[in-house]
Protein backbone atom coordinates (compact mmCIF):
# COMPACT_ATOMS: atom_id res chain seq x y z
CA UNK A 1 0.00 0.00 0.00
CA UNK A 2 1.43 3.59 -0.97
CA UNK A 3 1.94 6.09 1.62
CA UNK A 4 0.38 8.62 -0.70
CA UNK A 5 -2.75 9.01 -2.28
CA UNK A 6 -4.70 11.33 -4.95
CA UNK A 7 -7.66 13.12 -3.05
CA UNK A 8 -9.57 13.59 -6.78
CA UNK A 9 -9.19 10.21 -7.76
CA UNK A 10 -10.80 6.96 -6.80
CA UNK A 11 -8.63 5.00 -4.17
CA UNK A 12 -8.88 1.63 -6.17
CA UNK A 13 -7.80 3.07 -9.69
CA UNK A 14 -5.36 5.30 -8.53
CA UNK A 15 -1.69 5.29 -10.69
CA UNK A 16 1.36 6.89 -9.32
CA UNK A 17 4.02 8.62 -11.15
CA UNK A 18 7.18 9.94 -10.75
CA UNK A 19 7.28 13.53 -12.26
CA UNK A 20 10.63 15.28 -14.10
CA UNK A 21 11.23 16.84 -10.93
CA UNK A 22 11.07 14.26 -8.73
CA UNK A 23 7.00 14.65 -7.23
CA UNK A 24 4.62 12.19 -6.93
CA UNK A 25 1.85 13.06 -9.17
CA UNK A 26 -1.45 10.67 -10.08
CA UNK A 27 -1.40 9.23 -13.24
CA UNK A 28 -4.71 10.12 -14.08
CA UNK A 29 -5.96 13.97 -13.15
CA UNK A 30 -1.56 15.22 -12.74
CA UNK A 31 -2.18 16.72 -9.60
CA UNK A 32 0.36 15.98 -7.11
CA UNK A 33 0.03 13.36 -4.73
CA UNK A 34 -1.00 13.50 -0.32
CA UNK A 35 0.53 12.04 2.01
CA UNK A 36 -1.65 9.73 4.12
CA UNK A 37 -2.14 10.41 7.74
CA UNK A 38 -2.87 7.97 10.51
CA UNK A 39 -5.78 10.13 10.93
CA UNK A 40 -7.33 11.94 7.90
CA UNK A 41 -10.46 14.24 8.05
CA UNK A 42 -12.73 11.61 6.89
CA UNK A 43 -11.76 9.55 9.75
CA UNK A 44 -12.11 12.18 12.48
CA UNK A 45 -15.35 13.25 11.37
CA UNK A 46 -16.59 9.64 11.18
CA UNK A 47 -15.35 9.23 14.98
CA UNK A 48 -17.30 12.22 15.28
CA UNK A 49 -20.56 11.34 13.79
CA UNK A 50 -20.66 8.06 15.04
CA UNK A 51 -19.88 9.43 18.91
CA UNK A 52 -22.99 12.08 18.19
CA UNK A 53 -24.90 8.66 17.89
CA UNK A 54 -23.20 6.51 20.83
CA UNK A 55 -22.81 8.96 23.54
CA UNK A 56 -26.39 9.39 24.47
CA UNK A 57 -26.72 5.68 24.22
CA UNK A 58 -23.74 5.13 26.48
CA UNK A 59 -25.43 7.92 29.11
CA UNK A 60 -28.70 6.65 28.89
CA UNK A 61 -26.86 3.11 30.17
CA UNK A 62 -24.95 4.78 32.66
CA UNK A 63 -28.01 6.85 34.27
CA UNK A 64 -30.31 3.42 34.24
CA UNK A 65 -27.59 1.33 35.97
CA UNK A 66 -26.90 4.90 38.70
CA UNK A 67 -30.76 4.59 39.31
CA UNK A 68 -30.88 1.35 39.79
CA UNK A 69 -27.84 1.39 42.50
CA UNK A 70 -29.61 4.03 44.02
CA UNK A 71 -32.69 2.18 44.18
CA UNK A 72 -31.35 -0.59 45.61
CA UNK A 73 -29.50 1.66 48.63
CA UNK A 74 -31.71 2.41 51.73
CA UNK A 75 -33.70 5.24 52.10
CA UNK A 76 -31.22 6.84 55.23
CA UNK A 77 -28.39 6.63 53.14
CA UNK A 78 -27.06 9.78 55.41
CA UNK A 79 -26.06 7.25 58.15
CA UNK A 80 -24.10 4.86 55.61
CA UNK A 81 -22.20 8.10 54.54
CA UNK A 82 -21.01 9.07 58.28
CA UNK A 83 -20.13 4.99 58.91
CA UNK A 84 -16.74 5.24 57.42
CA UNK A 85 -15.70 8.28 59.86
CA UNK A 86 -16.89 5.85 62.93
CA UNK A 87 -13.39 4.32 63.62
ZN1 LIG B 1 -5.99 11.83 -9.43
Amino acid sequence: MSRYYCPFCSSRYQIHKNRSDGVLVCGQCGDPLIKKTFLNSRRIIGVVAASAFLAPLLMMIFFVINNFTNERLPKNSESLVLLPYDK
